[in-house]
């Protein structure tokens, strides 16, 4: 498996010998249909939960890396919950895929397992966060040295977190955004895994493999996700593409896409009847994980959107704030914000009808809220109280 293809001119190379298409646009594994096919084993369901065996693995036969030991091997397979209570009367069914179930608790072990299966030496990213701690744990777990950067406004917690792996951890200043490019430049003799490279998004693909194998022999109506680079918006929409060619699904589910109303290039674009998504400048927000200004797969995400007749959603920062809050005291489940713009999303699209009460949505939650600091702490949540007082307190809760 070593052709690349561009989605938007076709045009296809050697995997290795091309960052990206000629033609300015990000490439993705060309798949033959006879390799796409669904696993012997079943998935397996048990009342309103369902996961796979074997994690992303499970899909071996539609990656561009043979299946490896230790923590590679266990990305991916995360559980899809159905959430009752999170669901309106007129809204959809709602089906929450727990990305934050990965070892580094977010959807980004899939990319970074696929990409540390198949390259040599040294590896590294630019992240702020969710992917620089998944390609540091991935490097250690494989005795490799791992160069991350971080942009100058990363948070000391966040680097300890990201250190503890013991990568070489630079926070740079300068344009954040150009980074990026300049990890493409250069021949650096470092594997950059970054947000949209192909073995990335090849590896991303595996969550929408899991979301409708976990329908068979139904498909869900829609799938809904937070997007910030667009890589695994794309990475979503190329496995929609690969099954539905495949002949696997009878329908493509619907792909929305959700972004914090402070940081929106691609919404705005959307909105625009635009085809190409222009930087924008952002202002700060609480959804940190998908504050991309300038995406490098923006025009691909639009491109799934309009090809699945789906819709991209901005949602308003106290409403994220708010779905952050009900996921977690409702559903039991701890997000990022940045992961509960698509549930919030999901509220919005109810109510314009976008999405209907019969139909059944299948939300991406891409990361775990419990490495997330948040800025202030409710300080109405916590009593101080002393021991003696105990009883009486727990008694007073029940009158
Ligand atoms: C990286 C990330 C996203 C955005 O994914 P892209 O592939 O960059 O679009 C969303 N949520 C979380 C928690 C992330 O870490
Ligand atoms: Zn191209």
């Amino acid at each position: 498996m070593d052709r690349l293809v561009c989605y938007d001119c076709g045009r296809t190379y050697s995997f290795g010998t091309a960052a990206r298409c000629g033609c300015g646009e990000p490439l993705w594994f060309d798949i033959d249909d006879e390799t796409v096919s669904w696993p012997d084993t079943g998935s397996e369901s048990a009342g309103s939960v369902s996961y796979g065996h074997d994690g992303l693995w499970r899909y071996a036969s539609v990656l561009p890396a043979a299946v490896p030991t230790g923590l590679a091997a266990a990305a991916g397979g995360t559980p899809l919950l159905r959430t009752p209570s999170i669901e309106t009367p007129d809204g959809p069914r709602i089906h929450l895929k727990l990305e934050g179930a990965n070892p580094t608790g977010s959807f980004k072990d899939r990319g970074t397992a696929v990409g540390i299966s198949r390259v040599d030496g040294p590896v590294g990213t630019v992240s702020h966060g969710n992917m620089a701690l998944s390609v540091a744990a991935h490097a250690a777990a494989t005795d490799r040295e791992a160069v991350i950067l971080v942009a100058e406004d990363t948070p000391d917690s966040r680097l300890a977190m990201i250190a503890q792996h013991d990568p070489h951890l630079f926070r740079v200043r300068g344009d954040y955004g150009r980074l990026y490019d300049d990890t493409l430049e250069h021949d650096l003799g470092v594997a950059f895994l970054n947000s949209d490279s192909p073995l990335r998004v090849a590896g991303q693909k595996t969550v929408a493999y899991e979301i409708c194998e976990a329908f068979r022999p139904a498909v869900p109506d829609a799938i809904v996700l937070p997007v910030s680079s667009g890589g695994q918006a794309s990475g979503v929409w190329k496995a929609l593409r690969e099954l539905g060619s495949a002949g696997l699904i009878d329908e493509v589910p619907r792909i929305y896409l959700a972004q914090a109303a402070r940081c929106d290039p691609i919404a705005q674009a959307y909105r625009l009847g635009a085809s190409r998504v222009r930087p924008v400048t952002d202002e700060p927000t609480a959804a940190v994980s998908i504050n991309n200004a300038d995406p490098p797969s923006g025009n691909r995400a639009l491109a799934a959107v309009d090809d699945t007749d789906g819709a991209v959603v901005s949602v308003a920062e106290e409403s994220l704030l708010a779905e952050t809050k009900r996921l977690a005291a409702d559903a039991g489940v701890s997000v990022e914000p940045s992961c509960a713009v698509a549930t919030a999303a999901v509220r919005e699209l109810a109510e314009t009808t976008e999405i209907g009460a019969d139909e059944d949505v299948a939300v991406i939650l891409t990361g775990s809220g419990y490495k997330y600091e948040s800025p202030e702490t409710d300080s109405t949540a916590v009593r101080e109280i002393d021991r003696s007082d105990v009883p009486a307190a727990i008694r007073d809760l029940a009158s």
